[in-house]
């Protein structure tokens, strides 16, 4: 996959893309990530990129033209996705992260100060993504966010064995508890079926926490999980027992 990001601020990014999964990935030629710098486009010679608000208001905007000319030289025909990350956008989930890691390409647009002139959104921008209900000082941390979630998807970035198949979200449930060695620390052990080698009995274990889990952390997300009969049932037994109340 290649990604290219427009931002005013590109070594924001070196430190997450020079370590662990991502650097990786790039090592390998799996992700191609190509950093520009908006200011670079901008047309006057003091290369402005940003300017008062018309109408007043507080803080600069981004002006339109250096953001229309980074993105339409460096993207030209090619059918990109061009994401604007925005506290305004849809909120991006793993669902969403999955699917754009179909896409060959993509391409992410980091607004800054006050945020972007509105015609970048009417007329340039494909889609606009929030990482969440707050407001961050630039979009160059979002891009982070997605990028990283994103790429967790693209065939061979993850390892063999770091599948992204298990994790919170990708069944719709969250993740349930994991352990590794010692198998006793302190007073506190590694649940023995988990090192019973019984393999369908670890596999029924682990989904019978991850429903636990998601329904006391997130029953929300119950309403939209695959779930089987058995799943209903397992569901049914813990409800119960987070129910009942404390013996004597
Ligand atoms: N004035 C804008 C508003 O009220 O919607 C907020 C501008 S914010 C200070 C500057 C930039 O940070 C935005 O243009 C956007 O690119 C980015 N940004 C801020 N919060 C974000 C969020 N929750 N998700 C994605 N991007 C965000």
């Amino acid at each position: 996959m290649r990604i290219d990001v427009f931002t005013l601020f590109p070594a924001m990014f070196l430190g997450p893309l020079q370590e662990s999964i991502l650097k990786r990935a790039q090592e390998r030629g799996t992700l191609a990530i190509y950093l520009h710098q908006i200011r670079d486009y901008a047309f006057d010679r003091h290369q402005m990129t940003d300017d008062l608000p018309y109408g007043g208001g507080q803080g600069m905007v981004m002006r339109p033209e250096p953001i229309f000319r980074a993105v339409q030289s460096v993207i030209g025909a090619a059918p990109t996705p061009i994401v604007l990350l925005s506290p305004q956008g849809r909120q991006f989930t793993q669902a969403i992260a999955r699917d754009l890691a179909q896409e060959p390409r993509l391409a992410f647009i980091c607004g800054h100060y006050e945020g972007i002139d509105e015609r970048v959104r009417e007329h340039l921008v494909t889609d606009e993504l929030s990482i969440g209900d707050y407001v961050l000082t630039g979009g160059e941390l979002a891009a982070m966010v997605v990028i990283d979630a994103v790429a967790r998807f693209v065939p061979g970035v993850l390892g063999a064995d770091e599948g992204a198949e298990d994790d919170s979200y990708a069944s719709g449930l969250l993740e349930g508890p994991q352990y590794t060695r010692p198998a006793t620390f302190g007073p506190w052990e590694v649940p023995a079926i988990l090192r019973s080698g019984n393999h369908a009995a670890v596999a029924r274990w682990q989904r019978r926490m991850a429903l636990k889990r998601t329904l006391e952390r997130r029953p929300d997300l119950l309403q939209q999980a695959t779930l089987s009969d058995e799943d209903g049932r397992t569901l049914t037994e813990i409800s119960a027992d987070l129910t009942e109340p404390d013996a004597g």
